[in-house]
């Protein structure tokens, strides 16, 4: 076993979007304290990463996991400038504001204009009429406790007590599907959407927040990529100067001895003076039950279930009744087994040739967890007669594919802050051992990046000083 150096060895397990910044945000406080740290990124897979994976087939540009991220943490803007990516970063096409429901047999546009959202026929009379009482509905901390489960609220739940039953299932549970894969009943709205729940703590009402954020002039945040895919930017990361990243060495087991550490991997044990744990679920639960059984424990009754992601391109006169657009989530009751789809060609330039079509479909989540598990045929079958019933997409795929991802995205019960909490409170005593990762602190890109970066930059303050 190699001992660490005088000025102090950090290993970060996990080498995509989260783990990497750790050992960049690592790096540059070293950099700042003008000293050295032997920062050591240990990834089990070929490449780095993690889920953030493009892929170039025929052509095209394929996203097996995000597509995309949003541009709401200032770190992440500090990362991707430190690497060099500030030029290469991608705003979606202007139509891919466009973005449907589809419900009722037929696409539904989500417009932000109030008449165009009524002219959709998403909700009837009475949804619209409840919905537009929605900022005369007393905040929950005006006391309304009306439809709150416990100390934590589902994300159905809260949509419903402020708007309405209607538009919670209508409107809010498929983009819930959209993003976590998850039924918006099993969903914890404060962990899920810390937004919208931080708009009605400081405005009374959701409505009245948009609102305000118009008139501060506050746009929402941006959907972004870069222009070769969104693995850019872990490539990127692992290529700087200060971090040594080592590919197929999966990490069996995190030992404390005394107050260092010892990371077992298949290349045999490391010492370590301080521990970034980056694996994504279950993994991760596996790493910290060496350093917190109790963590472990919490860690394991989040959900990750599996998800499929099945890419077919298209000549572009098979979808050319198709309005250039985001593309469509999927209302549950329909009889239709995909989440959503995607439109890529119209979503970000530079996903396929001119001519070409590329549509990318999400199957699975803890919605449909059997559906990831449907053969590759059988999964391009159904995308095919999906496309048909909900697009109109009546053709020949020129190409396809199936990625799977048999853990894919952290699921956050009612309850999970405080299980966040109860994972924290066991961790926080271990000096020198960090969680990053997507698992606590929401399960988008930026989120994990975020975390990432904070426990990189703790970790090597802790060492520094
Ligand atoms: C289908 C799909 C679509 C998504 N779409 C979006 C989107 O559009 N926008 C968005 O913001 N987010 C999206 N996400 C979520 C996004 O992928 C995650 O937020 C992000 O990948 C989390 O990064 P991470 O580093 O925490 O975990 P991961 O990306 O899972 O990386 C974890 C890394 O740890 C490695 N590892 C695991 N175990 C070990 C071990 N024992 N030893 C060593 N290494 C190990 C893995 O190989 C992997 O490289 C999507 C996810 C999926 C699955």
């Amino acid at each position: 076993m190699s001992e660490p150096p005088a000025a102090g060895r950090l290993m970060v397990v996990g080498g995509g979007p989260s783990g990497l910044a750790a050992a960049w945000k690592a790096s540059v406080e070293a950099d700042r304290a003008g000293a050295s740290l032997e920062i050591v990124v240990l990834e089990a897979d070929d490449q780095v990463g993690g889920k953030a994976r493009t892929e170039h087939a025929a052509d095209l540009l394929i996203e097996t996991g995000p597509q995309g991220f949003l541009d709401d943490q200032p770190v992440l803007r500090e990362m991707i400038d430190a690497c060099g990516l500030k030029g290469e970063v991608l705003a979606p096409e202007p139509a891919a504001n466009r973005r449907y429901i589809y419900r009722g047999g037929k696409l539904r546009e989500l417009s932000r204009s109030p008449l165009a959202f009524a002219r959709s026929g998403l909700l009837g009379p009475l949804g619209l009429a409840r919905l537009a009482m929605e900022p005369l509905v007393r905040s929950r901390q005006d006391g309304n406790t009306e439809g709150v489960a416990g100390e934590d609220e589902s994300l159905y739940d809260f949509a419903a007590r402020r708007m309405g039953r209607q538009a919670a299932r209508r409107r809010i549970a498929p983009v819930g599907v959209g993003i976590f894969a998850g039924a918006a009943r099993k969903r914890s709205a404060a962990a899920a959407f810390p937004r919208l729940v931080a708009m009605e703590r400081a405005y009374g009402s959701l409505f009245k927040a948009m609102r305000a954020g118009r008139r501060r002039g506050a746009p929402p945040p941006g959907h972004r990529t870069f222009l070769e895919g969104i693995q850019s930017l872990p490539r990127a990361v692992a290529a700087l100067p200060g971090i040594e990243v080592r590919c197929n060495q999966r990490v069996t087991a995190i030992e404390r001895r005394g107050k260092a550490f010892t990371v077992t991997s298949s290349a045999g044990d490391v010492g370590a003076d301080a521990v970034v744990a980056a694996a994504d679920l279950p993994a991760a639960a596996d790493l910290v039950d060496g350093v917190s059984a109790a963590a472990a424990g919490e860690l394991r009754q989040i959900e990750s279930p599996p998800m499929a992601v099945v890419h077919t391109a298209f000549e572009a006169g098979a979808a050319a009744h198709i309005e250039p657009a985001y593309g469509f989530l999927v209302a549950r009751g329909e009889g239709i087994r995909m989440l959503g789809c995607q439109y890529e060609t119209a979503t970000f330039r530079g996903r396929g040739p001119d001519g070409t079509f590329l549509a990318r479909s999400l199957f699975g989540g803890s919605i449909d967890a059997e559906a990831a598990d449907l053969g590759d045929v059988q999964l391009v079958d159904l995308t095919l007669r999906e496309l048909r019933r909900t697009a109109g997409i009546d053709a020949e795929p020129t190409w396809t594919s199936v990625a799977r991802w048999p853990h894919a995205i952290p699921q956050y019960a009612p309850g999970h802050p405080q299980r966040v909490a109860r994972i924290e409170a066991a961790l926080d005593p271990i000096a020198g051992f960090h969680l990053a990762g997507n698992a606590l602190h929401g399960v988008g890109l930026s989120r994990a990046i975020a975390v990432g970066a904070e426990c990189g930059e703790s970790a090597a303050r802790q060492l520094l000083n």
